[in-house]
């Protein structure tokens, strides 16, 4: 079987310990590679590789580091098709997912902030006469740059290319149950000619190398996105040596239907916001409250249009949805439609596994699920469950929607259909989540601030936000 190997100072090494975990094809159940079970030592050599590296990368110029990220973004389009397939093949999504938003995504990070470094600014404050104050922005050394499995190329290209625009270097940690795609990001690096130690990839189970990783003395700045339980930990190890932390973490996000929105409009998205990418996007709408006038005829035409959605291989462009990412969390997701059904929930479509046929038949396929009847308060609609089930409740009263919209612990995401303008920036205003979408769901421009309220993250990342997370502001003061 093929052997990924970690990316250390420019080239592609084995784990010192020569230990290796299976990497699984969740289409069909079967491993297909081997993944470094890399150690504390590993870490070790990646954080000297990167300090060694920062040395030079950080005098080197804006405009050279935009040129090497510019060359890499290249790179990365030059093998295109060939990380759909395997973006697809590692992760179980549709390869037409994978083809429509996580590739053209990564260079599409990449360049976003290859420009925004060259058209950066930071601060003067006068004061009369008397002194001049200017603020330097200083990348901080190595940074740890740790990604999820549901998006894994585009999530680790919107960490990984801000903190090296800035100038830091960097160790990135990619989830051990979709380490492909990064593993072919660290040949493009060596085929786009990038300057050693500069991106350092180590691959590993998050908690056997988490840990070495994030409270590595050599590493004062940490992003992070994954759940809320993995981002509380780091927290917590992190807290007594003061580094910098970015948490984006795990959502239960509301999608508000008010009676007067466009009716057609807000189904399909609803659709959308539930099922894409078999429901395992952080910012899925997986809570959808309805307006009691239009509830039934709405959960009607919901129904329908999932009826029409196809589970299947996920390299048949006919495909809505693939499997899911591995068994352990197949098994959760399905544990977790039990549960809703001993609460009361009614299954109104899917709620079981999807049995394919001949050599897919293993692999991890869930029905796209509804679930009606339960109390927002129930632990469905509140705990996050990651795949593709959305729980379907009535409102009467925009007080009512706004107050159980905001009863979880989480604060991520939320969209809001209705063709009143007023109520949409009332209700937009009163909801606690980081992103609010009206009538729309997943429009992304790469300039906003990017995070969560309460449970669901720390910091904003985004635009120049991203810039101002890896960089330190030193206050320069000149008396006149
Ligand atoms: P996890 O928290 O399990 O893992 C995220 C990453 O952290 C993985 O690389 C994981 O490695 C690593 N990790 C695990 N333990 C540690 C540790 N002790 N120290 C450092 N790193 C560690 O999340 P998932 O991969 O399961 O991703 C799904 C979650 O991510 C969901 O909750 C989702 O909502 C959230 N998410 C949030 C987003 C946001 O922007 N807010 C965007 C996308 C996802 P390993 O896989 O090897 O365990």
């Amino acid at each position: 079987m093929e052997k990924i190997l970690n990316y250390i100072n420019g080239e592609l090494a084995e784990p010192t310990n020569g230990n290796y975990l299976d990497n699984y094809n969740p289409s069909n159940g079967e491993a297909y590679s081997l993944i470094p079970d890399s150690e504390k030592q590993d870490v070790d050599n990646a954080v000297a590789a990167a300090k060694e590296a920062f040395k030079t990368w950080s005098k080197t110029t804006k405009q050279e580091r935009s040129n090497i990220l510019m060359k890499l973004a290249d790179t990365i389009e030059n093998h295109f098709d060939e990380l759909v397939a395997a973006e697809s093949k590692d992760n179980g999504k549709p390869e037409s997912l994978a083809r429509a938003v996580d590739i053209p995504r990564a260079p599409a990070n990449i360049r976003f902030f290859a420009g925004a470094i060259l058209h950066d600014s930071s601060e003067i404050h006068e004061m009369d006469g008397i002194a001049i104050n200017y603020t330097l922005r200083q990348p901080l050394g190595v940074a740890a740059c740790i990604s999820p499995w549901n998006l894994p190329l585009y999530l680790l290209t919107w960490k990984i290319a801000p903190a090296l625009a800035a100038g830091n270097t960097v160790v990135a940690k990619p989830s051990e149950v979709t380490p492909y795609t990064a593993y072919m990001l660290s040949k493009i690096c060596i085929e786009a000619g990038f300057p050693k130690g500069v991106l350092n990839i180590v691959h590993g189970l998050g908690s056997k190398i988490g840990d070495p990783l994030t409270t590595h003395p050599d590493v004062p700045i940490v992003s992070f996105t994954g759940g809320t339980i993995t981002g509380k930990h780091i927290a917590t190890v992190t807290a007594p040596m003061f580094k910098k932390l970015s948490l984006e973490l795990g959502g239960k996000n509301p999608n508000i239907i008010f009676a007067d929105a466009d009716f057609d409009k807000a189904v399909s998205i609803a659709a959308r916001a539930a099922f894409t990418n078999q429901g395992q996007i952080c910012l899925c709408g997986s809570r959808l409250f309805v307006q009691d006038e239009i509830y039934e005829k709405f959960r009607d035409s919901l129904i329908a249009k999932t009826k029409k959605l196809k589970v299947g291989d996920p390299k048949d462009p006919n495909s809505n949805l693939g499997a899911v990412v591995s068994k352990e969390h197949m098994e959760k997701i399905l544990s977790k439609i039990e549960k809703a059904k001993e609460l009361g929930g009614k299954i109104l479509i899917g709620g079981k596994r999807e049995m394919l046929e001949e050599e897919l038949k293993n692999g991890y396929y869930i029905q796209p699920t509804i679930i009606e009847g339960l109390n927002y308060d129930c632990s469905t609609n509140q705990e996050e469950i990651f795949g593709p089930v959305v729980s379907i409740i009535p409102f009467k009263t925009e007080e009512e929607v706004v107050e159980m919209a905001n009863s979880t612990k989480y604060g991520l995401s939320a969209s809001v259909f209705t063709e009143n303008l007023s109520k949409a920036h009332r209700v937009a205003s009163n909801i606690d989540s980081g992103v609010v979408w009206i009538n729309t769901w997943l429009l992304r421009d790469l300039r906003i601030p990017f995070g969560g309220m309460k449970h669901s993250g720390v910091g904003r990342e985004g635009g120049f936000k991203s810039l101002q997370f890896f960089t330190e502001p030193k206050n320069i003061c000149v008396k006149i």
